[in-house]
């Protein structure tokens, strides 16, 4: 599906992605969990110790390195050539659309929430291009040819992290709508995906690091 003209006139040249992302990390906005590190790293049992500057300073200079790597396609498939036994298996179907939308929203409002609270230009302009790639890719169908439709309506909102939030919160809604659900309060959106409720710990592993 191709996104309609309004949605496709953007800059064709972005900014270097290290650049970017390291300005971004830069410039994390302040959380309640920020003394404890990084709640949405929580997974990464290996790194959930180091401070949150050093493994983000670190995975978007690897980033960096992979991307500008001419041998990216065979280091990749021998980094990711299968064993024998796979701790991934057994798999029997892939995402179902339902499946699929939870798991991208929590993507989406997630990185919402800790987008910078002063973003540059080059990231207001990098954020704007993955929203239209978001259109143009998103794996289920209708799901694109709706959200096209509701970031020509609505256009998104990249000035800092509590705009993109509330834009991403008015996008789910308008879903949730048509879906016959209740609209969600977008006021709550960082307690949600970021904070975590009053008087919450949510991460009490990452206590002292
Ligand atoms: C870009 C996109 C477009 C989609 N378009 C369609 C479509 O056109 N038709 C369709 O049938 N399905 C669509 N989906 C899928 C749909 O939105 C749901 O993800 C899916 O139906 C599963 O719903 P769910 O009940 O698991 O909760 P989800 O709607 O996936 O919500 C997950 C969690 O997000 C939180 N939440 C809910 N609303 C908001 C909000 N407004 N702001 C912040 N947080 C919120 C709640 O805690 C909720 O439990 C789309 C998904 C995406 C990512």
């Amino acid at each position: 599906m191709s996104a309609p003209e309004q949605v496709q006139q953007q800059p064709s040249v972005e900014p270097p992605a290290a650049t970017t992302t390291q300005d971004a990390r830069a410039k994390q906005p302040k959380r309640s969990n920020k003394a404890k590190g990084c709640g949405v790293c929580s997974d990464f049992k290996t790194l959930r110790r180091k401070p949150v500057a050093e493994v983000f300073s670190k995975a978007s200079t690897d980033a960096a390195a992979a991307m500008s790597s001419t041998s990216l396609s065979s280091k990749a498939s021998s980094t990711f050539s299968s064993p024998s036994s796979s701790p991934y298996q057994p798999f029997p179907c892939p995402p179902d659309s339902s499946t699929l939308g939870s798991s991208t929203w929590t993507f989406l409002h997630t990185m919402a929430a800790y987008y910078p609270e002063t973003p540059s230009p080059a990231e207001q302009l990098s954020m704007r291009n993955f929203i239209s790639a978001l259109t143009r890719f998103y794996p289920c169908g209708y799901c694109a040819e709706h959200l096209t439709t509701e970031v020509i309506r609505n256009p998104p909102t990249v000035q800092n992290n509590r705009a993109l939030s509330k834009w991403f919160c008015e996008v789910h809604n308008e879903v949730n709508q048509r879906q016959g659900k209740p609209k969600f309060d977008c006021s709550k959106v960082f307690e949600r995906w970021r904070d975590g409720a009053p008087g919450t710990d949510c991460f009490p592993d990452l206590a002292e690091a």
